[in-house]
């Protein structure tokens, strides 16, 4: 430090009170201090390292960036970390770990375009938004001859390697869209391609991206290209093949979009990208004569030019091995679905029962689906029921046919989906055998809080529960592991976990999925019932507030979300007629495969089970809720087989711009995706550790009085003790010494002013 202020000597003695970073302590040695730096709030909630000019009481006089002097009460300002501590490569090396300390130190390395820091087990990435000379050959080589030590993709992967040998290993990719999981996952592969000595899969695999981007992903109103599904690929270099897992598609966007967001890329890439002879022949409009599009007045995103993007798909499609004659007819589905959204429903008696208008709408989605207008009026606006022994058909009302016909778009997008991604893990693992040893890449949605959330946000949020519960389950693991190897005591390191708000979700029958499921049953419960039941039933429960109207709170790890249960239902119930099934396996379109193989699936029972029991095809099955939960569950199975490495991808600002650090923004990033939750784990327990050897060597020489026996640990007590560093601020184990946060700063302290 340029001023002669002693470094160390910045971190303040911590109160005995081991999670509270912000108070001040003990006075007097503070006051030899003159000249500390600390962290301020300013009104718009930065936080600003600040030099203390003066201190009194409860009350300090701080200097501010631009020169000005402020008095301010002393617990708005938090302890800053000394300035050798700037830019660790491991935020657990913070002797206070603060929020704007860790925001501080990613911000230091981020300057300085170091945009991997270590968060103990966990890699984070902030996405420099251009080119960082981080990468290539020489990297490559530094990081597998192990001479490059600084975190890294290429360091997280090379573990992986070396573990592939025990078992599989999977890198968890976490983060907003845009936040750069796709391009890290990239980046892992290119070091695997390099080790690998590279077989030609990676290009293959890099080429599902577009693929499953253009169909999985939506502009939303915080990102232009979010991944609505979750993948998870599974990349056997060995055998050089890839599958590839898709979870949780939200469906509902492809007829139901809010303003300002988009439906999938898909429909508009082709809308705009099809040329003259593709569009005769599906009779293609342009985006803004589709209602399912026309929903929302945004239809195109800036810097992004869809007739452009629907090229790279074409391209990539063939990369992926799906023929022109296939692509071709995945791209008649998506018009069926786009003209069934044109579909419309005229009363035909006074009960209000509804038939199809004969329009241009009908006789194109019965051409597409290759059906004729007949059925495709029958499907939509009739349903088959079974009583006693005698099949009834029942006339529906008009907003019945209108939920059969959204249903059906639906399921014929979820349906195209599935058989693109079967088509493309049988082209990129054609003919080769499954063996167990592999490496996995998951790249999920993180945790949503917008203004309004609804039913997506629900399950999103719900899923970033239970992962977030691996995740603390497996950092305790880690920890727990170390601790019990140095002998040290368990049982006084007290870690939370989110055990309660799963329970709010899953208990049977009082959580919200049951009931969300048993009112999804009841034909006259509306959002206002399911609010009120849930209001009812669940108002005890720590992690549930009742809100107004029909809005419920639910207290998430990652803070506060209120959900609008408009739509909760009917998004849930996700009504399929048995006629639509029979409608789609009739049809004669050419890809018949593709409802072949996913109704099944779909509906989770044989085809022809529904027809066989009064109430028609959707009592028996599944609801959105419980399907969805059940592939989480299978999701989380998969991962309990595999090593995690999680990586952390965090947007630095919105701009999509390099150079801008938005503390709020990251801030709340680092929370979502458990940064900070690492942080709290490891402050509850004791994150600074140091060997015996290395503590007595660097204390040893503060002792006033001579200890009788030399040995590390006969000199390392005697040094706790003569700092009368509370018990209950350390442990000492077999070969290390356990600290509780900030104490090593008091410690350091000490030692720098007698140095
Ligand atoms: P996500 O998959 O999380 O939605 P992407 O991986 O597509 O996000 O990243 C969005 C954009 O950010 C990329 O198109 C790229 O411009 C930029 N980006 C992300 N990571 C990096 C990186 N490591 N280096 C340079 N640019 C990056
Ligand atoms: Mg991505």
């Amino acid at each position: 430090d340029e001023e002669g202020v002693d470094p160390v000597a910045l971190s303040l003695p911590s109160s005995s009170k081991p999670h509270d970073d912000n108070t001040w302590g003990d006075t007097s040695s503070y006051a030899r201090n003159k000249k500390i730096q600390s962290f301020f709030k300013l009104p718009n909630g930065e936080w600003e390292l600040v030099k203390i000019l003066s201190y009194s009481g409860s009350e300090s006089l701080i200097s501010l960036s631009e020169g000005k002097a402020l008095k301010v009460k002393n617990d708005c300002l938090v302890q800053s970390n000394p300035v050798i501590l700037d830019g660790v490569d491991d935020l657990m090396q913070l002797s206070f770990l603060n929020e704007p300390a860790v925001l501080y130190n990613l911000q230091y390395r981020y300057n300085q375009d170091m945009i991997y820091t270590k968060a103990g087990p966990v890699l984070v990435a902030i996405n420099p938004f251009k080119k960082v000379p981080l990468y290539g050959d020489d990297y490559i080589e530094g990081y597998r001859r192990k001479s490059i030590e600084s975190p890294h993709v290429y360091a997280i992967t090379d573990t992986a390697m070396g573990e592939m040998v025990r078992g599989s290993f999977c890198p968890l990719l976490y983060g907003e869209s845009g936040a750069g999981k796709t391009e890290t996952a990239k980046i892992a592969m290119q070091y695997l391609a390099a080790l690998g000595g590279g077989g030609g899969i990676e290009y293959e695999i890099l080429k599902t991206n577009p693929v499953l981007e253009a169909f999985g992903n939506a502009k939303t109103s915080r990102n232009n290209n979010s991944s609505r599904f979750v993948s998870f690929l599974s990349l056997n270099l060995v055998v050089q093949s890839v599958r590839v897992f898709t979870y949780w598609k939200h469906q509902s966007r492809v007829v139901q979009c809010a303003e300002g967001e988009r439906s999938y890329h898909v429909f508009y890439q082709l809308c705009a990208g099809a040329d003259h002879d593709l569009r005769e022949k599906l009779n293609l409009r342009n985006a803004g004569e589709y209602k399912y599009l026309r929903q929302s007045s945004c239809f195109s995103i800036s810097g992004v030019d869809d007739t452009e993007q629907f090229g790279i798909l074409t391209e990539a499609l063939d990369v992926v091995h799906i023929t022109k004659e296939d692509q071709e007819s995945v791209f008649a589905m998506l018009a069926a679905v786009l003209w069934l959204g044109n579909i419309l429903f005229t009363v035909i008696d006074n009960e209000n029962h509804a038939e199809v208008v004969e329009d241009e709408s009908l006789t194109t989605v019965a051409k597409l689906l290759g059906c004729s207008s007949d059925q495709l009026n029958r499907a939509l606006s009739t349903r088959k029921m079974r009583v006693g022994n005698d099949t009834i058909v029942q006339k529906l009302t008009v907003s019945q046919a209108s939920d059969s016909r959204d249903a059906l778009a639906k399921s014929i997008y979820a349906c195209l989906f599935d058989w693109l991604v079967e088509q493309i893990n049988k082209s990129l693992s054609a003919g080769k055998r499954r063996t167990g040893r592999s490496i996995s890449i998951l790249d999920i949605y993180g945790f949503e809080s917008f203004d309004r959330n609804s039913f997506e946000q629900f399950c999103i949020n719900y899923a970033n529960e239970r992962l977030q519960h691996h995740f603390n389950r497996h950092m305790f693991k880690l920890e727990q592991e170390e601790y019990i190897q140095d002998g040290i005591d368990w049982a006084r390191v007290d870690f939370e976990d989110n055990q309660d708000c799963l329970n709010l979700f899953e208990k049977k029958p009082l959580g919200l999925l049951s009931l969300l499921d048993e009112e999804s049953t009841f034909p006259n419960a509306n959002d206002m019932t399911f609010a009120n039941k849930l209001k009812e039933h669940l108002h005890s429960k720590s992690c549930f507030h009742g809100g107004r109207g029909k809005d419920f709170t639910v207290n998430h790890y990652a803070g506060e979300v209120s959900y609008d249960t408009t739509g909760f239902l009917e998004k849930n119930r996700d009504l399929l007629h048995l006629e639509s099934i029979e409608l789609l396996s009739e049809c004669s379109c050419s890809l018949p495969q593709i409802f072949a193989t996913s109704m099944l699936t779909q509906s989770e029972k044989p085809v022809t089970g529904p027809l066989f029991k009064a109430g028609g095809a959707e009592s028996q099955k599944l609801s959105v809720a419980t399907k969805f939960k059940g592939q989480l569950f299978q999701l989380m199975q998969r991962l309990e087989n595999t090593t995690p490495h999680f990586i952390r991808c965090i947007k630095p600002n919105s701009l999509q711009s390099p150079g801008v650090y938005e503390q709020g923004l990251v801030l709340q990033q680092l929370r979502c995706c458990g940064v900070l939750e690492v942080v709290r784990i490891s402050r509850s327990g004791f994150p600074t550790k140091m060997s015996h050897q290395k503590f007595a060597r660097r204390y040893g020489f503060l002792l006033l009085e001579s200890v009788a026996s030399q040995d590390p640990l006969s000199v390392s007590v005697a040094i706790l003790h003569q700092f009368n560093i509370l018990p209950e601020m350390y442990q000492v184990g077999y070969t290390k010494l356990f600290f509780r946060t900030g104490q090593i700063g008091l410690l350091e302290n000490t030692r720098n002013r007698t140095l």
